[in-house]
């Protein structure tokens, strides 16, 4: 289900007015999921059988086209890092991303944005994404363009390793020793952000996206936890009774 107002208050700024379509992922990310086949929907969504937006990905209305423009350079930074740039294997866990040292002001804002979307979207799927009091504070992030020192908020991104293709999987709230984060998927990658103010590992800590960083994005790789491969064989089957049941 998507939101349908059309027109309101953009959630980013004052403005009344016209919404236009904001996708929370970049739409980039969904079609390289897309299966072959004719039906593509038992990869996107998980239990609600409504799969409309398939094709592009979720999105909703809740902003003006000016702060839409806003998103834009994030996003194309987001995609051309992700999806167009080189991958070095470094050993069998570390991936290098792309080829000079990587935009932290860009790829903060970009992560920052996917999850501040979600959280303001009103999407079912993205129901689990929520930053209530900060809502606010990345709004204003985002508005002036700020993406905070390295713990604040500290993100850490993963390569995931799908044991069959790439799938999307609905973001959700992780802990992580004693601190909460938001995962937040997109394509073959997810990040993790911080939500509270709890310590990290000195692992995990040399693993948070920094501006000291030079070079390319050092992403980790991991297998999918066994909740992960759970909620995708759960989608999978909820998907295929709604079929069978509907007869189609
Ligand atoms: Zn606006």
């Amino acid at each position: 289900m998507n939101v349908q107002v059309n027109a309101g208050e953009c959630r980013m700024c004052p403005t009344v007015g016209p919404f236009v379509k904001s996708h929370i992922v970049p739409s980039a990310f969904v079609s390289p999921l897309r299966p072959d086949g004719e039906d593509a929907t038992v990869r996107m969504y998980p239990t609600d059988g409504r799969a409309k937006n398939v094709w592009t990905g979720v999105y909703g209305r809740f902003l003006c086209p000016e702060c839409e423009k806003l998103m834009q350079p994030w996003d194309d930074y987001g995609t051309e890092l992700f999806l167009q740039e080189s991958r070095v294997a470094q050993g069998p866990d570390v991936l290098l991303v792309g080829d000079g040292t990587f935009n932290y002001q860009k790829l903060k804002l970009f992560v920052m944005s996917m999850v501040w979307r979600a959280s303001v979207c009103g999407h079912e799927y993205f129901a689990r994404v929520r930053l209530d009091e900060r809502e606010d504070e990345y709004r204003q992030r985002l508005l002036d363009s700020d993406p905070g020192t390295s713990t604040d908020p500290r993100i850490i991104i993963y390569k995931l390793r799908f044991p069959f293709g790439p799938v999307a999987l609905q973001p959700c709230v992780y802990t992580l020793g004693d601190a909460k984060f938001i995962m937040i998927y997109f394509g073959e990658f997810v990040a993790y952000v911080q939500v509270d103010g709890g310590t990290l590992s000195a692992a995990a800590e040399e693993q948070v996206i920094s501006e000291q960083d030079a070079g390319p994005l050092r992403a980790a790789c991991r297998d999918l936890y066994d909740w992960e491969l759970a909620g995708i064989r759960e989608a999978a089957k909820e998907r295929f009774r709604l079929q069978t049941r509907s007869g189609s």
